[in-house]
């Protein structure tokens, strides 16, 4: 399994958005993504919607 990022649109940085999936599942999700969204981002503390197009994956373990 990988995790799903987005940038924080605040400060670029990547926000952890809770969600594992793999490529494929990521690939099959609907194009614009209204649930979950991040309630309380961990750089800003603001909250942030995402839409599948702000979405990427990143390994677990990678550096
Ligand atoms: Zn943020």
């Amino acid at each position: 399994m990988s995790q799903v990022f987005m940038d924080c649109p605040t400060t670029w940085k990547p926000v952890y958005v809770g969600l594992n999936m793999e490529w494929n599942q990521l690939e099959a999700l609907e194009p614009v993504a209204t649930d979950p969204n991040i309630s309380n981002c961990p750089h800003c503390g603001k909250s942030h919607r995402f839409e599948k197009r702000d979405l990427y994956l990143r390994a677990d373990g990678g550096g």
